[in-house]
């Protein structure tokens, strides 16, 4: 990677003007006869080659090799509120394991917290090696300045290959930041994750509105960092545990923070359509909201819950949580229907692992027949009246 050196003492009204026609990107500021260019660059270079010779200029940033020998371990970050853990961890922990057999290494996890001696011996009976332990009373809630740090701790200390953490609310707020003091990448929501024998994560993930996936490297930065929703991946088998917990010294790191948590609140528990093992997922083939009626007989028979595509949440017909997709939950149900859904990318990716996928569309190419056990083409009008009649006699 480089960056645009714009010679300043070159530039005049004439010059401005030039290059701002020549970028399709709108991305050079004027102000106060200076000129910059804003992060809507794509360092196309069209500047440097077409536009007035010698005010441009493309710097490729030196290369830093990092010696890659001297990090070890596939980390887990475990995300815990009041001393229980997000199950996004365990998945994490299944998916650190299958990729430390690629690289022979060791998988560890820490945890942050007041008393959370318990997630520790969990976490061991999931297989990790290690898991280190950070326990203190100001860690008892999430503060993301004094977990930072403690993460800066934890790489100084152990030097581990990558990290992972939940893509949760939680894990979203705190892996960027600890990406930015360790100067190095991070891939939010990766929906795969693989690794090369060297150690070389590659991050997998969907980009451009979910047009295409994007494999994502970082070659040159250790150690990697990458988020994963809940549900992505699953969850590592449990096992006699044979790994150690390691109780961490936090005395010599900051408890410094501008952050007070002055009270909180747990919300009211609603179903999460992540959790649900039935779902029924209904699209924009339905034209009217009064029309979902025809589905309450096979959600009362099912006992199942109901999720739907974004234009529905868009309508207001439901509420966000039940949207699945990228921009949405990610489920992996025993049973999901799809009932008039085209099957756009942003959609599959958020359900394609489910066990068994029925589909009613009335186009013979939509996209989910091919990724369903059981594929129904007909109009959903007429098509979920028989399934309630039939229904109604088997249960
Ligand atoms: C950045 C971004 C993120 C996005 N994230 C998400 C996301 O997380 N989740 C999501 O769902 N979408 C998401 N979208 C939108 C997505 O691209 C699609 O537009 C959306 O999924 C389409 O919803 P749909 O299938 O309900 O509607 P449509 O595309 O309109 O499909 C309706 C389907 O119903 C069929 N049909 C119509 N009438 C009948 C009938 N009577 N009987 C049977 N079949 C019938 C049609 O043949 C068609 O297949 C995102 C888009 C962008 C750009």
């Amino acid at each position: 990677m480089g960056y645009i050196k714009i010679n300043q003492d070159k530039i005049n009204d004439k010059i401005v003007e030039q290059l701002k026609k020549i970028c399709p990107f709108d991305a050079f500021v004027y102000q106060d006869a200076y000129l910059s260019i804003n992060a809507a660059c794509k360092l196309c270079k069209l500047c440097v080659n077409k536009g007035p010779s010698g005010i441009c200029e493309y710097i490729e940033e030196e290369k830093t090799f990092i010696d890659k020998e001297k990090y070890q371990g596939i980390t887990v970050y475990i995300e815990q509120r009041e001393n229980k853990a997000h199950p996004v961890a365990w998945e994490l922990i299944g998916k650190a394991k299958s990729l430390a057999k690629v690289t022979k290494e060791p998988v560890y996890a820490i945890v942050i917290g007041e008393a959370v001696d318990s997630i520790a011996n969990k976490a061991l009976e999931y297989g990790v090696d290690k898991v280190f332990v950070y326990q203190d009373d100001l860690y008892k809630d999430f503060n993301v300045e004094l977990y930072t740090n403690i993460l800066i701790d934890y790489k100084t200390r152990m030097n581990p290959n990558i990290i992972l953490f939940g893509g949760t609310p939680e894990g979203r707020s705190f892996a960027p930041r600890v990406a930015a003091r360790l100067k190095t990448g991070l891939t939010a929501d990766c929906t795969s994750l693989d690794i090369k024998p060297n150690g070389d994560l590659i991050q997998v993930r969907p980009a451009f509105g979910g047009n295409i996936m994007a494999k994502i490297h970082t070659p040159n930065h250790r150690p990697q960092l990458a988020t994963a929703r809940y549900k992505i991946f699953n969850a590592s088998n449990k096992e006699k545990p044979h790994g150690k917990i390691i109780k961490m010294d936090s005395s010599g790191i900051s408890k410094d923070t501008s952050i007070k948590l002055l009270s909180s609140e747990n919300k009211p528990k609603v179903k999460d359509i992540s959790d649900a093992e039935i779902i029924i997922a209904v699209g924009r083939a339905f034209k009217k909201k009064k029309d979902l009626e025809l589905i309450e007989p096979l959600i009362k028979k099912l006992n199942a819950e109901v999720a739907c595509t974004r234009p529905l949440i868009e309508n207001g017909w439901f509420d966000p949580r039940r949207q699945i997709g990228l921009s949405g939950r990610t489920v992996k149900p025993k049973l999901i229907i799809n009932l008039g859904i085209s099957g756009a990318v942003q959609f599959i990716e958020g359900m394609k692992d489910s066990e068994i996928i029925i589909t009613v569309n009335n186009d013979i190419s939509n996209k989910l027949f091919s990724i369903s056990h059981y594929s129904i083409a007909g109009d959903i009008y007429e098509v979920i009246p028989e399934l309630n009649k039939l229904l109604a006699k088997i249960i």
